[in-house]
């Protein structure tokens, strides 16, 4: 069941990289284990297949350890390695759900590591210096931040939002207006990358869940994705809201301070 989340929450990234390291740990196990499993009481046919399961893990553990070693180094230095960026990305892509699964056999919820792992692409995604232009920016929020005896319709446009206050968006569709960046409210994944693909942004602001940001983050690579959670007061998908603060933060990073 999906806890209530506290304003204010902190997150730590060590229990994200922590675990990535545990399941880098558990495949370079493996691929020794191959390595032993090749020895010569197998038939010549069996020890080449094994062989070839080994040289394949020992080059993604390779990887894997040199994107590791990249998310450390850009998070401690706060300054992007472009060369290194690709590794960063195969790793955290192909490893995520072996994290999780490591995290289950040591009895940490998923919702504790998708926060983690947001708090780990928010630092990856801040390391990078970069400035985009308003219309550039898209921020994405979800369905469930509108009250929920709100009668208009705000996933087709925004604009139906009569502003009453009873909700957040008045002051998010103020944000935008004076600052110029596209909002969308989406009801799930599906339309969130529709959204992404319609209006090809630079770079994406997404107010979500602990499960729908970390999908959403990657899914979107290498789009710069900040993601800020959200908060349930009464539960989850039920009236959440922003931290306004958090959100106008995550935007001025890109566009700046005008
Ligand atoms: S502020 Fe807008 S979206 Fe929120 S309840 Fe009022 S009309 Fe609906």
């Amino acid at each position: 069941m999906n806890e209530i989340v506290p304003v204010g929450t902190k997150t730590k990234k060590r229990t994200f990289l922590g675990l990535l390291l545990v399941a880098l740990l558990f495949l370079l196990f493996t691929a020794l284990y191959l390595l032993l499993a090749a020895s010569d009481r197998y038939a010549a046919f069996s020890r080449s297949v094994f062989m070839g399961l080994t040289i394949s893990a020992l080059l993604f553990n390779l990887l894997f350890c040199l994107g590791l070693l990249a998310i450390v180094l850009t998070i401690l230095q706060k300054r992007t390695f472009p060369l290194l960026r690709w590794s960063i990305e195969k790793t955290l892509l192909l490893l995520y759900p072996f994290v999780l699964q490591m995290g289950r056999f040591m009895h940490i919820t998923q919702e504790k590591i998708q926060r983690s792992f947001i708090e780990v692409n928010n630092q990856l995604v801040k390391a990078r210096p970069m400035q985009i232009k308003a219309n550039e920016l898209l921020v994405l929020l979800p369905h469930c931040l509108q009250n929920d005896r709100c009668t208009y319709k705000i996933t087709r446009n925004v604009t139906n939002c009569r502003r009453c206050g009873n909700c957040q968006l008045p002051e998010i569709l103020s944000l935008a207006s004076g600052r110029g960046f596209r909002v969308e409210v989406v009801t799930g994944g599906t339309l969130a990358r529709r959204a992404v693909e319609e209006y090809r942004p630079q770079a994406v602001v997404a107010v979500a869940c602990e499960r729908d940001l970390s999908s959403g983050v990657l899914d979107s690579f290498p789009l710069p994705v900040l993601g800020v959670l959200n908060e349930r007061p009464q539960g989850p998908c039920f009236n959440t809201r922003v931290d306004l603060a958090a959100l106008r933060e995550s935007i001025d990073f890109f566009l700046g301070k005008q």
